[in-house]
């Protein structure tokens, strides 16, 4: 079999774990996987390879979102928006460990799927009476002593992380013993929990749980007082921000939180919770323009989505664009370290070496 080789060329690409900018850059692809990045003038273009233009542009890795439902979508129109990477926060058990497994393979026409399953969550509690979520989105646990035998579940099922719900306003919540029986048997197996988290007082119970993300910014409209921010820091909580799917006075506050726990040096992981109301498929202008408004400039901004975030998801072969990695490429018009709103102007995607736009 005869190697297939692609070469980008004319492009700036953002190389490496520091997303360095090289100028006149070539990304060259050799089947799936990026086989040289650098220079025009250090790297060799072999005669055989089929060179494409990416003059104007910049090549970024493949944008990682990190809470989406995409049972709502056809994967390939993510795909198409330069999301190459994604990873379910809430699907039943019977649909998404199948889109899971067949997002493996090179020729899938989607983004590489990543999943929580379903959320865990007591009898009445979020999201078992929402309207949005297909019966099986939840997992009612009565008690401390359910909670092992969940995870465990879970984990064998493939699950890359617990997704809990503490939803106050629309049922009752994981008391402080369950959840906190969750977070220790998660951790035990190697996986985080992330949580769906309305109102300060919930917030502080996943802090004492020790839950290691936030799902969304904190769901309420309320300002997270200072001394909770730095415990957020402290603790390396991440926070996933899915500004999209805020609006009005709620989308201000939520910003305000996120101006807040960035400046103190807080992990920020890009996520729009695309299938609820707001984000678009594909790399989401609502959720740069806010991310930017919350003073991350749009190096950050494709930190958290790429490098930031592959490496807290712990995935080892996409993030960067570096020899070796999966070719997970995204060509965008203009310059994106100079203008965020270039993020959104995606022009050509590869994932695994092969082209989808
Ligand atoms: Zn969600």
């Amino acid at each position: 079999m005869t190697d297939h080789l692609t070469a980008l060329t004319g492009a700036a690409a953002l190389v490496g774990p520091q997303l360095e900018p090289v100028n006149d850059a070539v990304v060259l692809i050799e089947n799936s996987h990026i086989a040289a990045v650098g220079p025009a003038s250090e790297v060799r273009i072999p005669n055989s390879a089929h060179t494409v233009d990416a003059s104007n542009h910049t090549l970024l890795p493949g944008f990682i979102d990190a809470h989406v439902h995409i049972g709502f979508y056809e994967p390939k129109q993510v795909l198409r928006g330069g999301v190459t990477s994604v990873r379910d926060l809430g699907w039943p058990e019977k649909r998404i460990w199948p889109l899971v497994d067949a997002s493996r393979s090179t020729g899938f026409e989607g983004p590489t799927i990543l999943a929580a399953g379903p959320m865990l969550t007591v009898a009445g509690g979020y999201p078992t009476r929402a309207g949005w979520a297909p019966p099986g989105t939840g997992r009612v646990l009565s008690s401390a002593e359910d909670a092992g035998p969940a995870v465990a579940k879970l984990a064998e099922a493939g699950a890359c992380i617990i997704k809990v719900a503490l939803n106050p306003a629309v049922g009752p919540t994981l008391d402080a013993a369950l959840l906190r029986s969750i977070v220790d048997a998660a951790h035990e197996r190697h996986l985080k929990v992330t949580g769906h988290t309305f109102g300060l007082e919930e917030l502080h119970k996943a802090l004492d749980a020790g839950m290691d993300e936030l799902a969304h910014m904190l769901m309420s409209p309320e300002s997270i007082p200072e001394d909770t921010i730095a415990r957020m820091v402290h603790q390396g909580m991440a926070v996933v921000p899915t500004l999209a799917i805020f609006s009005g006075r709620g989308r201000r506050i939520a910003i305000e939180n996120l101006r807040r726990f960035f400046e103190h040096g807080g992990r920020v992981i890009y996520g729009t919770d695309l299938g609820n109301q707001g984000p678009a498929p594909g790399i989401d202008k609502g959720e740069v323009a806010g991310m930017a408004e919350a003073g991350m400039a749009a190096g950050d901004i494709i930190r958290s989505a790429t490098v930031d975030s592959a490496e807290w998801l712990g995935l080892e072969r996409v993030g960067s664009l570096k020899q070796g990695m999966d070719a997970d490429v995204v060509a965008v018009r203009g310059s994106a370290l100079d203008d965020y709103r270039a993020l959104t102007r995606v022009d050509m995607v590869w994932r695994k070496g092969r082209r989808a736009r």
